[in-house]
Order: C-alpha cells, then structure tokens, then sequence
C-alpha cells in the first residue's frame, strides 16, 4: 500500500488521516505545534466552530458524527440585538430540524487525533514544523523544534493540509516548474476574539441556542455559546479609517466608549473587557484561491491550505471536511486499479471541487455584508420571515440561500450560490416593487418568487453563455 504523508494535523489532515487510514494507506500525519492535548490553549484562537450538514456529512464518513455531536450545542437561530438591548431570534430554517452547531475548535480536533491514532496504520509527528517540499519527488524538510535539527521524511504521496499559511502550497508558489495561480485578498477589516464567562453553576448569561449577532454596520459583534456555560465572542472591526477601528481603540478608556456606545448590553457580560481585549491578538481575514492543488501526481493541496476564506458563513471548516468527503469518492472509482494514478485523480478532484470553493469563498464574502448590515435592515427581514414561511409551510418546495449552503449538503456550492443569488435578488425586488401583497395567500408568494427567480437564471443563463 501507498505511504502518504500528510502535512498539518489540524481539522483537516487529522480527519484525512483517520479516512485514509481506514482505507489502509500508511499514514504519517506531521503537525507544526505541540500535541494541542497535553498543552494549554493559546487564547483567542477560534476556540468554538459552527458545524453544520457538510461538516457532519465528513464525520459521518469517518464514524466519528455521533461521538463529535457530544461536543456539540445547537444554534437555531441568528439572535439580534439592537443597541437598545432588543433582541429577536431569526431562525436559520422555517424546517425545525435544521440547525447549526457551535462547537469547541480544540475539542474536535482532539477527538478526530484521537481516532487516528487508535489506527495501527498511523504515525503522528508533533513539533515539526515543514519548511519545503520536493514537489517532484514527494519528499519534505522538516523542522524538528526539540532537536532544532531538520529531517527529511519521504512518501509516495502528500497532502498539504497546513491551514490558510500552507508551507507546502508556498513550495508550490516558488516553484518554476509549473505555472501556479495565486490569489489572496485581505478584508479591511480583522477579528478579536473575547469571552463572555459562565454565570455561575456553569449558567449561560445569554440565550443558550442561538448565534448571538450585534450588527452595526461597519462592526460587528458575534458570541457562540460553549458547553461550559461560556460564550465565546468575536469582533470584526475595521483597521483603519473608521470612527472606531483597530487603529484608535488603544486605550482601556476607549474600548469602553466603544463597547458603551455600540453593545451597551455586552459590558455587563465581559468583566475583564479591557484587559482581553489589548490581552488577545487581532487577526486578519482572508480569502486565498489558487491553481493548481495537484504538482505532479506527488502533492495535493486540501483545506484552507487550498482554499482559505472569510468565516462568515461558517463553513471553513465544514468545506474541508466537505473535501475529504469528495476527495473519497472519487478515491473509491481509482482503487480497483493496481496502480493508483494519482496524478489523474487529483486532476480529477480539482476538476469537481475547485469551483464550489471558489463559490463558497465568495458567498462567505457575501455574508459579511449581510451580516453586519442586512440583518439590521427592515427589508432584509421582511424576506427572511417570509423565507422561513415558506419553509416552514412547504418544506419540499423552498430552501433559502443560507439553507441551501448550509443544510442542503446534497447539491454544490456553487449551484447554492447560482440558485440563492438569484432567489435572494427576486424576493428583494418583488417586495420592493411591492409585488408581494399582504392579501396574497403563501402558496401564491411563493409561486412568484419561483417565477421570477427562474427568470433570473434564465437571464443569468443566458448572459454567461454571451461571456
Ligand atoms: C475567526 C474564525 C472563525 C471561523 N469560524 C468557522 C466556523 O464557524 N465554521 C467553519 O466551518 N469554519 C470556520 N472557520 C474556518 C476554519 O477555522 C478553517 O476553515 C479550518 O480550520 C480549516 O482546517 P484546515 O485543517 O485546513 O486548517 P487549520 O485548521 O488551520 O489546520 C492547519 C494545521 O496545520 C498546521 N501547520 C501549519 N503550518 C505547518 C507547517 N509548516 N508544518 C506542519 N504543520 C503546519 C497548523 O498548526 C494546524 O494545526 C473560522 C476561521 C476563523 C479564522
């Protein structure tokens, strides 16, 4: 059997490894930092996660769905507040199973390491970090943090699932051998994370099962809750060039102004509000696309190492696990061959996924506006009471964008984000145009909606096809 090698044992490798194992390839999973079970966390690093269909679909496939579910809380909901301290709970589906799960970053990964490592098949190398791959003869340096020594380790294969900084997608980049694209746009804004802490018996001192938001236009402010009664905050705010922004909150004072002003009814929950705020780091969000994932037949990019994006839609991680989950299908067609043509099935791979990343980094974009903005709006709520009537009276018949991307694992991203782009451009027009009448029955707003969404892809249709 093929030795692979895969590089970066975070969500990604380690379910890869554990998949692959089960296959029975041998495994050798090489992680830069330390065993993340036998340290303390670093604070405000994503520490909980939305899991959502996708995501669930790649455990399901691993057998570790049931286990990763005890991690899990459910979100069903975007919970809004105002800055008057107002709050209403917008659901993510009218169907009442659909939902999201918030859950712990470093929990799942130790649960998908775990797993692996109960496969006599793998060998899992913690504290070496890869500095350079020999694309071509699928061998890598690595830097060995407690010997400071560099050691080789060869394969016949490699997967480069080292994150959104990918050591091996930048062998690739430097490489002349072969012409990579390469894309990476930064958003002008970065993230903090904070912590609401546990009230006490480990109570929630907010609504247990929502995705808190506070939307503020430019900011804003979003809050999952954990299984210890903690939420877990994060703010996106601009770095510069804002009344308030990264650039000007340099002071206890002025993170208080701040928070005072525009989350009057977080202050009370964040005791330490200062002290974490110049205490964690800020991080910057970013998208990256590239071409090609595959050199050679000998090295394969998957994850946000291929295809990082903004979290907006939470689907980072439910993408790379969506990978693994494609990736094994077509796995499956190539293993009745003796010899496994892997320059082939990663082409062929490519081939399949590469435009529904490229589609989910764009709807994750999409997000950011309509998250820190939209949901404010008064007609983006009027189209989203209505979308989760029609989901809820005809389950069969409507799935909002968000649902198609979310809960409909079935269909691409890229036909969720045809379908839902043009969904979400008929309903905003209709009610604009003031075409969806009160007097109208649900069954007849709804057969409007789908009548001008199937003009506007037809429109869509046709202007791709003139392109
Ligand atoms: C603020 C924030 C919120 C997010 N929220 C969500 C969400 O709600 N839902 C969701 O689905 N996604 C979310 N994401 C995205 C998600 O975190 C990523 O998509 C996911 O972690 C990708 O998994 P990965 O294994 O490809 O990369 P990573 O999880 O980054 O793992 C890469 C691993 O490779 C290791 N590594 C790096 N360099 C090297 C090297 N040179 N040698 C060896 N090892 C190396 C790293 O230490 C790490 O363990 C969020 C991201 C951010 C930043």
């Amino acid at each position: 059997m093929n030795k692979i090698l895969i590089i970066g044992a975070g969500l990604c490798g380690s379910l890869l490894a554990l998949r692959m194992a089960q296959r029975g390839y041998e495994i050798t999973l090489v992680e830069k930092r330390p065993d993340l079970r036998k340290v303390t966390q670093d604070a405000g690093r994503s520490i909980n996660l939305a899991l959502s269909d996708r995501g669930l679909r790649g455990l399901r496939l691993a057998g570790v769905e049931e286990e990763a579910k005890k991690l899990c809380i459910p979100m069903h909901g975007r919970m809004i507040h105002d800055k008057a301290g107002n709050t209403f709970l917008s659901p993510y589906s009218g169907r009442k199973d659909e939902y999201i799960n918030s859950i712990s970053r470093p929990g799942l990964n130790m649960l998908l390491l775990d797993e692996a490592e109960k496969m006599p098949n793998v060998n899992i190398i913690f504290n070496h970090a890869c500095e350079e791959v020999d694309l071509e003869n699928a061998s890598a340096i690595f830097k060995d943090f407690n010997s400071k020594k560099e050691i080789k380790i060869e394969a016949d294969v490699i997967f480069g699932t080292d994150g959104a900084g990918s050591a091996v997608r930048k062998s690739m980049f430097e490489s002349h051998k072969f012409l990579f694209s390469f894309l990476q746009q930064w958003l002008s804004h970065g993230y903090k994370e904070l912590e609401i802490p546990a009230a006490e018996n480990n109570g929630y001192r907010t609504y247990k099962n929502a995705l808190h938001i506070w939307p503020r236009g430019e900011d804003m402010l979003i809050a999952l809750p954990n299984l210890d009664g903690s939420f877990t905050v994060t703010l996106f705010l601009p770095y510069e060039n804002s009344d308030y922004c990264f650039a000007n909150l340099t002071t206890p004072e002025m993170v208080h102004e701040y928070f005072n002003k525009e989350f009057p009814d977080v202050v009370e929950m964040i005791p330490n509000l200062a002290e974490e705020f110049f205490g964690n780091p800020t991080g910057p969000l970013g998208t990256v696309k590239c071409s090609p994932w595959n050199s050679f037949g000998k090295v394969l990019l998957m994850g946000d190492a291929a295809h990082a994006i903004v979290p907006f839609y939470g689907q980072g991680m439910n993408a790379s696990f969506e990978d693994v989950v494609v990736f094994d299908e077509i796995l499956e067609k190539y293993t009745s061959e003796e010899n496994i043509n892997w320059n082939n099935l990663f082409k062929e791979y490519e081939a399949l996924r590469k435009k529904d990343t490229d589609a989910i980094a764009d709807l994750a974009v999409d997000n950011f506006h309509e998250m820190k903005e939209h949901t404010a709006m008064e007609i983006f709520q009027r189209k989203r009471k209505l979308e989760t009537a029609f989901e809820a009276e005809f389950p069969d018949e409507y799935y909002s964008k968000y649902s198609l991307v979310t809960f409909k694992e079935s269909i691409t991203y890229s036909e969720a984000l045809k379908r839902g782009r043009a969904q979400d451009k008929a309903i905003l027009n209709l009610l604009d145009d003031g075409k969806i009448k009160d007097e109208m029955s649900l069954k007849e707003k709804l057969e409007l909606v789908k009548k001008e969404t199937e003009a506007i892809l037809h429109d869509d249709e046709v202007a791709g096809n003139l392109k």
